[in-house]
């Protein structure tokens, strides 16, 4: 038997010391170990890898310091357009959801998806139909709304109508980017939320959910709910990714972590660390992202300022952290 373990994040990006006070510093970090609390448990209860991942971002989903669910950032229209996907390393089952607008929870969507549907992937009011048929609950827009959010939108939209990642967004919206030549550089934003975890079994299963990047266009499909690049899990290992969504795609991002240890016998972190540190900053992409392997081994690289995390090995105290 393994010792199970569960890691999650809540976003990269410009997430500066100088820019978070220590209210705001400690509400994330209470926040994160709240959700590692929960999965960490589901894992000690002998649940599965992938309740405790669905459970983990579920509640991610809830919390409206992080971007999915309630608290996501806005399209360029000012709408919310969602984006969520589950992998279950033991079968390669997996299940996503893109562009859903009235989902309370869409990881809990793309585990129906997975669990219930001969298919993989559903977009937008199928998607939603698909939800429904299941009996997840439907919201109005107005559930996702929070003011910080907002205040992100507006920022974004007047400096130059670019994207942000979240916590970029949010770095900008209170001076931290402040003096930068280019403070809405499309390469600094994000804000994911997501969870890896290798249960008692050895079994990996990983979840993403996001409201993507602030202010994108109606329509933009990010990393997350595309398998083997914001989100992956074989025998090997399990990834969740946060960041340039585009980058992410393009390097098959979380796929490659998995690929380079089957084919080129590297280890969890160093493939990890060349996605993140070579890869992806050789096609201008910012982000990190959190994996696990059978033996239980964590890595959770990044290359932007920080990156919320944590994890938890079940009979451990949690380990939360959020700058470099
Ligand atoms: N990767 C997400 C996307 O591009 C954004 C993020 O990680 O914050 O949609």
């Amino acid at each position: 038997m393994n010792q199970a373990v569960i890691a999650i994040h809540g976003g990269a990006g410009t997430i500066t010391r100088a820019a978070m006070d220590s209210s705001r510093e400690r509400e994330y970090i209470e926040a994160l170990e709240q959700v590692l609390i929960a999965g960490q448990r589901v894992l000690a209860d002998g649940g599965s890898a992938m309740d405790a991942v669905t459970e983990a971002v579920r509640l991610l989903e809830e919390c409206p310091l992080f971007n999915a669910g309630k608290g996501a950032v806005l399209t360029h229209e000012g709408t919310y357009e969602l984006d969520a996907a589950v992998m279950d390393g033991a079968t390669l089952n997996a299940g996503a959801v893109a562009c859903v607008t009235r989902l309370r929870n869409p990881v809990l969507a793309a585990r129906a998806v997975m669990d219930h549907s001969e298919h993989v992937l559903f977009a937008g009011e199928g998607a939603e139909a698909f939800a429904l048929s299941q009996g997840l609950e439907l919201v109005s827009s107005d559930y996702y709304f929070t003011k910080a959010r907002h205040e992100q939108w507006e920022r974004a939209r007047a400096v130059k109508g670019m994207a942000l990642l979240d916590h970029d967004a949010a770095a900008l919206a209170n001076g931290a980017l402040a003096g930068q030549a280019d403070p809405i550089d499309p390469d600094n934003k994000f804000g994911t939320v997501g969870a890896v975890a290798c249960d008692a079994h050895g079994n990996l299963a990983a979840a993403t959910s996001t409201g993507g990047v602030t202010n994108k266009q109606v329509g933009r499909v990010g990393d997350t709910p595309v398998i083997g690049a914001g989100c992956y899990a074989d025998d090997v290992a399990a990834i969740s990714a946060t960041g340039t969504g585009e980058m992410f795609i393009r390097t098959v991002a979380a796929h490659d972590v998995a690929a380079q240890m089957r084919y080129a016998r590297v280890t969890l972190e160093e493939a990890a660390r060349r996605v993140v540190m070579e890869k992806l900053p050789a096609i201008g992409g910012r982000g990190g992202l959190i994996a696990v392997d059978r033996a239980g081994n964590v890595t959770l690289p990044f290359n932007t300022e920080g990156m919320y995390r944590g994890l938890a090995r079940v009979g451990e105290p949690v380990m939360v952290a959020i700058y470099g």
